[in-house]
């Protein structure tokens, strides 16, 4: 599967999204000046020493959208797609996920331009490190506290927090989520935005009477990552049955089924760490096209790959009746209107995606107190937090008549506007 050339970048799309729910609330030039842009966009070079002695320059980004609801919250990506204005997409969409479950965070991403894979263990270490050091005046508990995202993963986390904390001479865990457990992450994290994910699709299929029940539904996934596999592991476990899976590797399926837990074990034993083969076990057939899973005959189809994959050139082949965003951003707005025109329910990303984000929150929250809960009690938050967010996105979407990425972009404008106009202008 390679990334569909896009007319609009990123950021133009996320625009685009504000614009259609600003318009709808009919906000005045004043009240969109304060919300829409990004507050503060770092570029930075940084020098690596590789292992074979040479320097390279890899460029980095952070950028904070906004801090009108509190700290800049986001993950950090390690791609070598990485680009200013996906950065800048991915912090908008950041502010306006975090206002739309509620949890007190403004908006930020950060990314680094690399392959990861072509990089040494040491290589790698060193990158993160730099990167935090780089730009450790941005960042805080209080100021704008990083997380994982493609690319970027619990160790480099666990790196990212160590510079910090040697940089300011103390222990600071509240400085970055999604560590390892041991270094203050919290229980639940690894799985919550498929957690969030799954709620979400249930919520739809048996309180909206949408689709299928799930217990009914076939489901395909693309991308089989954090949030697909665990995604794919959660709903096989409520009942859906998953038929195409597919990775950077390939795309596969089987109408029977296909076991998470055998995929999930297969990968793991890959020397790549990725299903690179899997149809050489017999439990797959291998898709010539990887794209083809994207138009599967499934009722549930969850992008959790990477942005831009669902566009007006496939838009209309798609036999799902449900979409479920696991990534942020597969849709572009020309299919987006198709597939809504179509009668696709589509659960944006600032919605399905939103469980990550809400137990970062509550491992920040958990670092704050020294105090660390189990994982019933991360999940049973994180099932009342979506749930809501789920039901005031629907509620919304059917008071305005719109679709659900507009409503959810509703929920989150007003919120964000509401806290900009209590705070006003500082000087
Ligand atoms: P990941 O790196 O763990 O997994 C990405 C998966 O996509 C891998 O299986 C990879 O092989 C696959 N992939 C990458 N490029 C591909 C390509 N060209 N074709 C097919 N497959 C490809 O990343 P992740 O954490 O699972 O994140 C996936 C998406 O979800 C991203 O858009 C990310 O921003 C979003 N997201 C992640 C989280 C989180 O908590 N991890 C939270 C919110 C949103």
């Amino acid at each position: 599967m390679s990334k569909p050339a896009m007319t609009m970048n990123a950021f133009q799309i996320a625009i685009q999204q504000f614009d259609e729910a600003a318009r709808i609330l009919k906000l005045s030039p004043d009240q969109v000046v304060m919300i829409k842009e990004p507050r503060r966009m770092t570029e930075v070079n940084l020098p690596v020493r590789m292992d074979d002695g040479s320097i390279q320059i890899f460029k980095g980004f952070r950028c904070q959208h906004s801090i009108a609801r509190g700290p800049a919250k986001g993950g950090i990506r390690f791609h070598p797609d990485v680009s200013a204005n996906e950065v800048k997409a991915l912090a908008f969409w950041m502010t306006y996920k975090c206002a739309v479950v509620g949890v007190p965070f403004g908006g930020g991403k950060g990314g680094v331009v690399v392959d990861p894979p072509s990089l040494s263990t040491n290589e790698l270490e060193r990158l993160a490190r730099r990167y935090i050091a780089e730009m450790a005046d941005l960042f805080g508990p209080d100021m704008d506290i990083p997380a994982p995202d493609v690319g970027t993963n619990p160790q480099i986390m666990a790196w990212m927090m160590d510079t910090y904390s040697m940089h300011y001479k103390h222990h600071l865990p509240s400085v970055i989520t999604g560590k390892p457990l041991e270094l203050g992450g919290s229980e639940g994290r690894n799985k919550s935005t498929s957690m969030g994910l799954a709620i979400c699709v249930r919520e739809l299929t048996s309180h909206e009477h949408i689709g299928k029940p799930l217990t009914e539904s076939t489901v395909a996934i693309q991308g089989f990552g954090n949030v697909g596999s665990y995604a794919g592991e959660i709903l096989e476990n409520m009942g859906a049955k998953i038929v195409a899976i597919c990775d950077v590797a390939g795309a596969f399926y089987n109408k029977e089924g296909i076991s998470m837990e055998k995929a999930l074990q297969y990968m793991e034993k890959n020397p790549s760490k990725t299903l690179k083969d899997f149809e050489k076990t017999g439990l797959v057939s291998k898709y010539d096209d990887a794209a083809k899973l994207l138009e599967e005959d499934v009722d549930i189809l969850i992008p959790a790959a990477l942005e831009a994959q669902i566009t007006k050139d496939n838009a209309d082949r798609i036999k799902a009746r449900i979409i479920a965003e696991g990534a942020n951003g597969p849709t572009t707005p020309e299919a987006d209107t198709i597939l809504y025109e179509k009668g696709v329910h589509i659960i944006p990303d600032i919605l399905a995606n939103a469980g990550g984000v809400t137990v970062s929150y509550l491992e920040w929250v958990q670092n704050r107190m020294g105090f660390y809960w189990t994982e019933e009690r991360v999940n049973q938050d994180l099932e009342t937090i979506m749930v809501r967010a789920f039901k005031e996105v629907m509620d919304t979407a059917k008071e305005y008549k719109i679709k659900m990425r507009t409503a959810a972009f509703i929920v989150g404008i007003n919120r964000v506007r509401k806290v900009a106009e209590m705070r006003g202008l500082y000087a």
